[in-house]
C-alpha cells in the first residue's frame, strides 16, 4: 500500500481517445513490485486523482492483450476507493443514440481466455448480482443532468473479445439476449474491481451503432468503421472530461454503498 508520491482515493482509467487527464501531472511508481505500474496522480477539484490509460499512452494495447489484472491492481495499492472507466460502445437500440453517455448497471461477458480474478489459489465466489456502483451512478446522473448532457441512467453492456466488431447476426443476437450496448473493455475490469471491494463507475459513450441496426426504421443506423469511431470519439472527450470533473466534485469522502463490503460471505 506504499505509494512513491501520493495516495489516492479516486482512480480513472481512460478509454480510447482518453489519455491524458492532467496538465503537468506527477507520475508516481509503485514500490511493491507485485504491480509495479506507473501511474499519473494529479490534482482534480482540491483531490489527488489517479489515472491510468487503458490501451497505454499511445493506443497500441488491444482489448484483449490489457493488463486488466495489474490495472486495478495498481489502483488498489495506490489507495483507490473508486474507479471512474470510460469506454467507447455502440448502442444496439435506436434510442441509445449516437454522443448520448450511458451509465452501465449490468454486464453480459462474451470474452474468452481473459484472466478475470483476483482468486486463483483460493475458492471466493464474490456476487456481481449489482457489479457497478449504485452510488456512484447516482452522483453521475446528477452531473449529467446538471450539465445538460445527453445520458441514459442504466444500460446492459454486452462485452466481447474483439479486436473485431461484430457480424450482423452477432449484434442481432446481442440485442436478443437484452443487451443496449456493446464493448471490447469492460470484462474483467468491472469484475476485478469488485473483488478488490472497490466502486466502480462505467462512463459510456455511444459512439456507432454496432454492426448496423438493419431493419428498423428511422435515421442512422449505419456499421461502424473504425475511423468514424476515433472521430466520434475524440469530439466527445471534453464533455466527458468535465463531466467526469463534476462528478469527482461530487463524490462524498466516505464511502456508504455496499462495495467496500464485496468481499464479506464471498467464500
Ligand atoms: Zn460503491
Amino acid at each position: 500500500m506504499v505509494l512513491i508520491g501520493r495516495s489516492s482515493k479516486i482512480g480513472i482509467i481512460g478509454g480510447t481517445g482518453f489519455y491524458s487527464l492532467f496538465n503537468g501531472a506527477e507520475s508516481a511508481k509503485l514500490d511493491n513490485t507485485g504491480a509495479g505500474k506507473a501511474v499519473s496522480i494529479g490534482d482534480i477539484g482540491g483531490r489527488a486523482v489517479a489515472f491510468i490509460p487503458r490501451h497505454g499512452s499511445n493506443h497500441t494495447i488491444p482489448p484483449h492483450k490489457i493488463p486488466y489484472k495489474e490495472n486495478i491492481e495498481t489502483l488498489h495499492r495506490a489507495g483507490v476507493e473508486r474507479v471512474i472507466s470510460s469506454t467507447a460502445v455502440g448502442s444496439l437500440r435506436r434510442d441509445y443514440r449516437i454522443g448520448d453517455f450511458v451509465f452501465t448497471d449490468q454486464f453480459i461477458n462474451m470474452t474468452s481466455g481473459r484472466e478475470s480474478t483476483f482468486f486463483d489459489s483460493e475458492v471466493r465466489h464474490v456476487s456481481t448480482a449489482y457489479p457497478y456502483c449504485t452510488e456512484m451512478r447516482r452522483i453521475a446522473a446528477e452531473a449529467a443532468e446538471r450539465l445538460g448532457l445527453s445520458y441514459h441512467s442504466d444500460g446492459t453492456v454486452v462485452i466481447i473479445n474483439g479486436p473485431r466488431f461484430s457480424t450482423k447476426a452477432e449484434s442481432k443476437f446481442f440485442r436478443s439476449i437484452g443487451a443496449d450496448i456493446i464493448n471490447m473493455t469492460q470484462y474483467p475490469e468491472v469484475a476485478l474491481a469488485r473483488e478488490r471491494a472497490m466502486c466502480y463507475l462505467n462512463i459510456s459513450i455511444i459512439t456507432d451503432y454496432d454492426a448496423g441496426l438493419e431493419g428498423e426504421p428511422g435515421e442512422g443506423g449505419e456499421p461502424v468503421s473504425n475511423a468514424e469511431l476515433r472521430t466520434r470519439f475524440n469530439e466527445n472527450i471534453e464533455r466527458l472530461k468535465g463531466l467526469i470533473l463534476e462528478i469527482i466534485k461530487a463524490v462524498p469522502d466516505e464511502r456508504s454503498c455496499g462495495c467496500k463490503d464485496a468481499l464479506v460471505d464471498a467464500e
